[in-house]
């Protein structure tokens, strides 16, 4: 039966470039979007760019632009590099867009209506200059920990995180008036009201979840777990949609998580497809969260209870794709170290291909990673120029100078055909498992197994001694070849559609491909070019 498969990328903020710690953590969402779809599942891949939220309006605010502009640049350079990478998203969108915003306004009200969004009034502190309540990072004032300067979130000196109303001394940060307290409202969503259901989940769930996941999770629920504001003072974000809450806007926390949903609805509306039934729990449903460690909770606890306040037959977050975190040449990688590989610095130098192999091979899938740029090059010339690269070329440009580039049907050998057909299946069940490093792994061991085998039976003698043992061997090979351009696609695509054009194979599909003919070679071209040091 055709599977239901809800792919969801996390949404990047629109605040800086993506970086090389962006690309580990999200690109096991394409790996997996490709591989279902050509288990011809049915696959809705989604993700966007996340723009709104405080630190977007802080800089549009000194940069003198529209916060919508900066969100806008972001997306456009975002939407570039994915498409640079060949990310398949079924929809790449953003949080601005209005489709996002009328359906996120949809789902607030259902969760108000269900009774799991209420309404309190405390103080808030107030600018009486600039006549506006005051959000946490729009106060200043003195740490009351260490007494150095404190941002009504975090103290910038011991990085404590705080509550506007520990921190002494209080400004507003824009015109530096002193702050008063005065009456606000804000409505607040009942997070503890789903701490049982949660952790039944989470319990249930979480086996087949990464270590990682797990355990972020448990500790999420054993700690306090209060109401969580639903709503900011801000004018840039999703519109309250309820009466005398029009200076305020939904928390960033809430809408920017519904975009999975939302993204989701519009790719089903597209393809007419019931987005209800489509997202309905069900033996079918399987739904995918790809997202790096610092993510976690947002997926396993955040996102979950909103499903469950806004519909109970929604199908909760089935498996957590969580990756640890990449470093640079063993260093963390952080903005202050100036350590950082954008998404473009990569492309500039490499190919997307030996981009996406080396994330997948080398990534942080269970422990943190190290980006090294001679790694980078010994891996990229070992393996796709020295194992892949070679046993595609050795055999296709021999037999195109010496024999016209035709391949003539021979017999296919029965233990390579054996371990072919064994392999889709292993292969199938530790990518389903997001085991992607290993799966690429056993991909690669099929290269080496396609070279020993041409290497043990020398076709370059057999074509003078015995060419109908020489056709055997060719052919053998060539259907190698051809499910390569299968087994390997979810990884390299652009690599493995170039084999398909060199021999006119089939369409991509993740099952065993037997070209039952002679094969003309088209053209043979280097897969890939070795690189210097
Ligand atoms: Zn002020
Ligand atoms: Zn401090």
């Amino acid at each position: 039966m055709k599977r239901n498969i809800l792919i969801g990328g996390a949404w990047p903020y629109a605040n800086n470039s993506l970086h090389i710690g962006h690309l580990a953590a999200l690109l096991p969402g394409d790996v997996l979007a490709r591989y279902f779809r050509g288990k011809h599942d049915e696959v809705i891949y989604v993700s966007g760019t996340d723009s709104h939220g405080t630190p977007i309006t802080e800089r549009a605010k000194v940069e003198k632009v529209n916060p919508e502009d900066i969100a806008k640049k972001y997306h456009e350079e975002f939407t570039k590099n994915f498409k640079d990478l060949d990310f398949s998203y079924d929809l790449y969108t953003a949080t601005f867009k209005s489709y996002h915003k009328e359906k996120v306004k949809g789902y607030f009200l259902k969760m108000y209506e269900n009774g799991y969004i209420f309404e309190k009034e405390e103080d808030q502190d107030y600018c009486d200059t600039c006549k506006t309540f005051l959000s946490d990072r729009e106060i200043v004032g003195i740490c009351p920990h260490c007494g150095g300067e404190a941002r009504g979130d975090q103290c910038e000196n011991c990085l404590t995180s705080l509550e506007p109303k520990d921190i002494k001394d209080k400004h507003c940060k824009t015109c530096g008036g002193k702050t008063t307290l005065k009456k606000n409202k804000h409505l607040y969503f009942k997070l503890p009201e789903f701490k049982d259901k949660l952790t039944d989940f989470v319990l249930e769930n979480g086996k087949n979840w990464r270590k990682n996941a797990i355990n972020e999770s448990k500790k999420y629920l054993s700690q306090n777990m209060p109401n969580r504001a639903a709503t900011r003072q801000l004018t840039w974000g999703v519109e309250v949609p309820i009466k005398g809450y029009e200076d305020k806007r939904i928390y960033v926390w809430i809408e920017a998580v519904l975009g999975y949903l939302t993204a989701c609805e519009k790719v089903c509306e597209e393809r007419h497809i019931d987005f209800k039934e489509f997202v309905k729990k069900s033996d079918h449903f399987k739904s995918y969260y790809v997202h790096g460690k610092d993510n976690i909770p947002f997926h396993t606890i955040i996102f979950p209870a909103l499903l469950m306040a806004i519909d109970e037959d929604m199908g909760l977050p089935n498996e957590i794709i969580s990756s640890e975190y990449m470093n640079m040449n063993d260093e963390k990688m952080s903005k202050s170290k100036g350590n950082m590989i954008t998404i473009q610095d990569l492309l500039n130098e490499f190919d997307k291909d030996s981009i996406r192999y080396y994330m997948i091979a080398n990534g942080p899938e269970k422990k943190d990673a190290n980006f090294n740029h001679d790694d980078f090059i010994n891996i990229h010339n070992k393996f796709l120029v020295g194992v892949l690269g070679n046993f595609v070329n050795r055999n296709l440009s021999f037999v195109y100078k010496k024999l016209d580039g035709v391949i003539k049907k021979g017999k296919i050998d029965d233990d390579i055909k054996a371990k072919t057909i064994s392999l889709y299946q292993n292969v199938s069940s530790l990518i389903e498992k997001g085991e992607l490093k290993l799966a690429l792994e056993k991909c690669m061991e099929y290269c080496i197994l396609g070279n020993k085998y041409y290497d043990d039976n020398t076709p370059w003698i057999k074509v003078k001694e015995d060419i109908n043992a020489f056709n055997d061997v060719t052919y053998t090979c060539t259907y190698m070849i051809a499910n390569i351009a299968n087994l390997f696609y979810p990884f390299i695509p652009s690599t493995c559609l170039k084999i398909k054009e060199m021999l006119s194979l089939n369409e991509y599909q993740f099952e065993e491909e037997v070209i039952d003919s002679d094969i003309k070679i088209n053209n043979v071209d280097i897969l890939f070019q070795k690189l210097e040091k």
